[in-house]
């Protein structure tokens, strides 16, 4: 974990070329048992005293290895995070398109399983922070019944709906806070500003109202 955030300050997604990205995240992936893509190049054995002359090619680029390493660790390390399966990836991009975010496939939860979308950043250690996210999610859908009474009253109560993500959204803000290398005021409004959008239905009718109940959930949260 702490090297993850070390790590967090160093990446750039941007400066990374198309090729050079996917061939780390087909390694990523093909370590991780994910997909089975055969990857062009396995930098999963990587480290900073790598000797592989492939590796040392992508020495600016170490953080970013490290990272995906990680990554792939984590979810090795987790797993009740999983591939997402076709049906619910049909779902997020028909919600994609309804909601006008577009085809962007997005973490959701059921089951006692964390979807992971195909497309998700294996350079981002907030990965970590999506899956306290939908855990959240997990949590509340065993207390509200099962997941169909929970996405049923999720799909069709509105102020249901708020408090729900206010709570999930406040179990991903804490790992943000402790986490400390991030401006947390930026991922608070953004928050705010997406459970008063289309994405989650207007479940808020303002981001104020919505950053205040994220706080009230955070606040009531055990602080370790
Ligand atoms: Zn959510």
């Amino acid at each position: 974990m702490v090297k993850q955030l070390r790590v967090e300050q160093f990446i750039k997604p941007d400066a990374m070329s198309e090729g050079f990205k996917n061939s780390v995240l087909k390694a990523g992936i093909l370590a991780g048992g994910l997909l089975g893509n055969a990857p062009t190049h396995d930098y999963s054995h990587y480290d900073n005293n790598s000797s592989c002359p492939e590796c040392l090619d992508h020495l600016d680029k170490q953080d970013e290895i490290i990272q995906a390493r990680d990554t792939v660790k984590f979810l090795k390390d987790n797993p009740d995070i999983i591939k997402e399966p076709f049906w619910s990836s049909a779902l997020n991009h028909l919600h994609g398109i309804i909601s006008g975010s577009g085809f962007n496939s997005t973490w959701s939860a059921k089951n006692n399983k964390v979807f992971m979308p195909s497309n998700a950043d294996i350079y981002d250690p907030g990965i970590n922070a999506i899956v306290a996210h939908e855990r959240t999610h997990l949590k509340q859908a065993q207390k509200y019944g099962n997941d169909i009474s929970f996405a049923f009253k999720y799909a069709t109560n509105r102020k249901f709906r708020l408090n729900m993500e206010a709570e999930a959204y406040a179990a991903d803000y804490a790992w943000y806070v402790k986490a400390g290398v991030y401006d947390t005021k930026e991922i608070l409004n953004n928050s705010a500003k997406a459970l008063s959008s289309a994405f989650y239905g207007w479940a808020a009718d303002t981001p104020e109202e919505a950053k205040a109940l994220i706080l009230k959930y955070y606040n009531e949260l055990p602080k370790k």
